[in-house]
């Protein structure tokens, strides 16, 4: 065997590890969210206090307030409770009533 061949070699296992990874990341990543059809938090980096004035939660057109005091708010998008003054990258500004 000359130097060629174990480098060829070693390129396929690192390319097969590679790919291999990837399929099971993009695999595991939707399957993850499958149960609710909702992104994970940390897939929009969801803090629950927005630094941004006017881009809170409550100013998301995702945004679902909660039925009552004491349920928690929630969105269309992300799942899991939220609050009301959060804040992620899914942030979308809600439609101004007309005047
Ligand atoms: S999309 Fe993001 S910013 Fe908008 S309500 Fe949902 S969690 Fe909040």
């Amino acid at each position: 065997m000359d130097s060629n061949t174990i480098s060829r070699r070693a390129a396929l296992r690192r390319t097969t590890a590679f790919g291999v990874g990837t399929a099971i990341f993009w695999l595991a990543a939707p399957a993850a969210h499958a149960q609710t059809g909702k992104l994970a938090k940390d897939a929009v980096k969801y803090v629950d206090k927005g630094d941004v004035p006017g881009k809170d939660c409550d100013d998301c057109m995702h945004f679902i307030a909660p039925a009552n005091a004491r349920e928690a708010a929630t969105c269309r998008i992300v799942e899991g409770p939220i609050n009301p003054h959060g804040h992620c990258l899914a942030f979308t500004p809600r439609a101004k009533p007309a005047p």
